[in-house]
């Protein structure tokens, strides 16, 4: 027999957990029941800020959001992320930006955290109930799997984006809201790193060095940040970049440039290889940059603005060399060739679009439908925004939920 509930939280994530929470507390007398495709609730909270769950973040507004949905967060001003948790019995700290974590750096608290208050309350949690179908009646939903069907007269969709599959949100709760006619901003890997020719960075492999980056379009400046950028297989990565990724998507002709002295003028930094030529005149060029960049750096440098070997001495270098290497150290510059992929990306732009919701979370077109998290068409950048965005939207709309029930 098909069993009838008063809410279903379509996931089991940050913001399904949240929702399910404030559901709860808004009227404890609900039946409700948190549907959840894996085998366990908010795996993806463990991976968060590398197992140490960046929540929240001290320095907040709406020019951290990105997407349609963007103006959404002025629905959270009044939600303290922090004073949540602390209530919920997780002490935590900010880094010097701003960035906030649990105490012991442990993001399994949180996690349990959000478990035991659930565990104090009537709320069923389904495990390995993977939602395949929504159907809307005329006295709320029939929510499907592959193998069993529920009733519930409301229903918070809460199941995420398509970024690392593996922990829980593929897409798949999406591909249900499109069928249903709900319009979906196109989906693409956010947060994510740059793709760049591997032969560019083959030598550069595990080199992190800070410097301001900037992005260009067509050569004109679309976006800087400042940061540890880190080089990989064929890509670059790092907060900023994360963070300059959320620019990029459907652009093309896509370069960035990394100032890795960002503290000295040019003429400074020209005169002081000048000076430099000097000091190293008996040094191979390998060794020439090292003290200023590091040294494999300071050799791909060499390598593409002079073309001289290596092996060659310091005082071959003439003064138009000198300006090409202040430059490359200035401006040392990638063509990027993509964005890395959802398996990559750790937030997923695009998603139910504004125009389908209201700003307490309500569907526009379905009765007794809400939206929360990031299944919503808007991203934050790295530093603790989307987190804080799920649990707020979450605690809105199981609260709206709720009352809209009364
Ligand atoms: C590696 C990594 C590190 C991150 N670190 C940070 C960080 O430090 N700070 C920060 O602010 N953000 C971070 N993020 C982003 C942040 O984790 C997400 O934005 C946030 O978890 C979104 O919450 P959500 O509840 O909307 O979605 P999710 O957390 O993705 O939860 C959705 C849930 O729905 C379930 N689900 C999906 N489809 C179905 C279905 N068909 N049926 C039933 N259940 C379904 C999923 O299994 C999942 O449990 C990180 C992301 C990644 C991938």
């Amino acid at each position: 027999m098909i069993k009838n509930y008063d809410i279903a939280i379509i996931g089991g994530g940050a913001s399904g957990l949240a929702a399910a929470i404030s559901a709860s507390e808004t009227n404890p007398k609900l039946n409700i029941v948190i549907l959840e495709r894996l085998s366990r609730v908010g795996k993806k909270l463990l991976a968060t800020g590398n197992g140490r769950c960046n929540f929240t973040n001290n320095n907040i507004s709406e020019a951290n959001y990105h997407g349609s949905c963007a103006c959404l967060f002025n629905s959270l001003k009044n939600f303290d992320c922090e004073l949540f948790f602390s209530e919920l019995g997780v002490m935590s700290y900010a880094d010097n930006e701003f960035r906030v974590y649990p105490v012991n750096n442990n993001a399994s608290s949180v996690l349990d955290a959000l478990r035991l208050r659930i565990a104090d309350t009537d709320i069923e949690i389904r495990n390995d109930f993977a939602v395949t179908d929504i159907k809307s009646e005329k006295n709320g939903y029939i929510i499907s799997s592959e193998s069993d069907s529920i009733n519930a007269k409301s229903v918070i969709v809460a199941g995420g984006g398509m970024s690392q599959a593996n922990l829980g949100s593929d897409g798949s709760v999406i591909r249900i809201l499109k069928k249903l006619g709900i319009k979906i901003a196109p989906l693409s890997p956010a947060l994510t790193s740059f793709k760049v020719n591997p032969g560019q960075v083959r030598s550069l492999k595990g080199i992190r060095v800070n410097a301001i980056v900037t992005l260009y379009e067509n050569g004109k400046k679309i976006g800087s940040e400042t940061g540890e950028v880190q080089f990989g297989d064929g890509t670059i990565s790092g907060i900023c970049v994360f963070n300059l990724s959320c620019l990029a998507y459907g652009k093309e002709n896509l370069s960035i440039s990394l100032n890795m002295l960002p503290e000295v003028n040019f003429r400074d930094v020209k005169e002081y290889i000048c000076k430099l030529r000097e000091i190293r005149k008996n040094a191979a060029l390998e060794d020439f940059l090292t003290g200023i960049v590091n040294k494999r750096i300071g050799m791909d440098i060499i390598k593409k603005n002079t073309g001289y070997p290596l092996t060659d001495n310091a005082s071959v270098l003439t003064d138009k060399d000198i300006e090409k290497i202040a430059s490359g150290i200035t401006d040392y510059s990638f063509k990027i060739s993509g964005l890395s992929g959802f398996e990559k990306s750790q937030v997923t732009a695009g998603g139910v679009h504004f125009s389908e919701t209201d700003t307490f979370f309500r569907s526009k077109r379905f009765r007794n439908m809400y939206f929360c998290g990031e299944i919503l068409d808007i991203i934050g950048d790295c530093g603790g925004y989307n987190l804080h965005f799920a649990f707020g939207s979450g605690l809105i709309s199981g609260k709206t939920c709720a009352e809209d029930l009364l």
